[in-house]
C-alpha cells in the first residue's frame, strides 16, 4: 500500500524507453525485457564474439548477456549502471544472465567469480565497481562465490575509445596483480566486465590469474559491443 502511494507520487520510469512502471517492474518495463538484445551465445560452442579472445588466452566459455548497439537499450542501461548510481541494474542483469546461463548447461562450469577491478580513484569517484554488481548477481544465481580482492589494477587506463587493438593491448598489459597468489589455484575462474570490446582488458586481466595456476578461465560480460 505504501509503496503504491509512493509510487503515485514519484513514479519510477523505464531507464530505456522512460514509460512509468506498473507494479511488480523493477528499472524496466516488461516490454523493454522482452525486447533486450541477448546475443544468447551460450546456447552455441562458438559465437560471433568469442573469436575477440582468440589468441587471448585459452578461453574456455566467452560470454556476453547483450548486444551493445550505439544508441540501443543496452547502452541506455549501462550508462543508468555506470553514470547513475544504479548498481542494482547489474545485479539485475547478472541473476536474469545466471540463470540463462543454468538453463544453458553451465550450472556447474565454474568455482569463483572474480570482476575486473576498477582503479582506486575510479572507483572512489563512482563509489562502486558495475562490475562487482554484475557478479554479485551472476553469482546468486549460480550459487558460487564471487570475490573482488584478489586482483587489484595498479594503474589507470588511459581511454581506449579512439585506439587500435595493439595500442589497446599495450595501453593495459602489465596493470593487474594477483593479490592473493593462492586463490585461484586449481579452480574454473569466471573474469566479468561490463563491455567487451577487443578484449585487451580481459586478456589483461587474465594473465596474472592464469600465472597463479586456475584450472580453466573463462569470461562473462553484460555487453558485447557490435
Ligand atoms: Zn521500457
Amino acid at each position: 500500500m505504501i509503496g503504491d502511494f509512493i509510487n503515485l507520487i514519484f513514479p519510477n520510469c523505464c531507464f530505456i524507453c522512460d514509460d512509468w512502471l506498473a507494479r511488480g517492474e523493477k528499472y524496466i518495463c516488461t516490454s523493454c525485457n522482452y525486447h533486450l538484445p541477448r546475443t544468447n551465445g551460450h546456447k552455441h560452442a562458438e559465437n560471433d564474439y568469442s573469436n575477440r579472445l582468440y589468441g587471448r588466452g585459452p578461453f574456455e566459455h566467452v560470454l556476453a548477456y547483450l548486444k551493445f548497439i550505439k544508441k540501443g537499450k543496452t547502452q541506455r542501461l549501462l550508462y543508468h549502471l555506470k553514470y547513475e548510481n544504479q548498481p542494482a541494474v547489474g545485479e539485475m542483469l547478472g541473476l536474469w544472465y545466471g540463470n540463462d546461463l543454468k538453463e544453458g548447461g553451465l550450472a556447474d562450469a565454474f568455482d569463483l567469480i572474480v570482476p575486473v577491478p576498477l582503479h582506486k580513484s575510479k572507483l572512489r569517484k563512482r563509489g562502486y565497481n558495475q562490475s562487482d554488481s554484475f557478479a554479485k548477481g551472476l553469482s546468486i544465481a549460480l550459487d558460487v562465490p564471487w570475490e573482488s580482492k584478489i586482483i587489484s589494477r595498479t594503474q589507470k587506463s588511459e581511454t581506449q575509445t579512439r585506439k587500435g587493438r595493439m595500442e589497446r593491448w599495450q595501453n593495459v598489459a602489465h596493470i593487474f596483480k594477483l593479490t592473493d597468489a593462492t586463490a585461484v589455484a586449481g579452480k574454473r575462474i569466471l573474469l566479468v566486465d561490463d563491455v567487451l570490446t577487443t578484449g585487451a582488458t580481459l586478456e589483461a586481466c587474465a594473465m596474472p590469474i592464469l600465472a597463479g595456476e586456475c584450472r580453466q578461465i573463462s569470461a562473462a560480460v553484460i555487453a558485447v559491443a557490435q
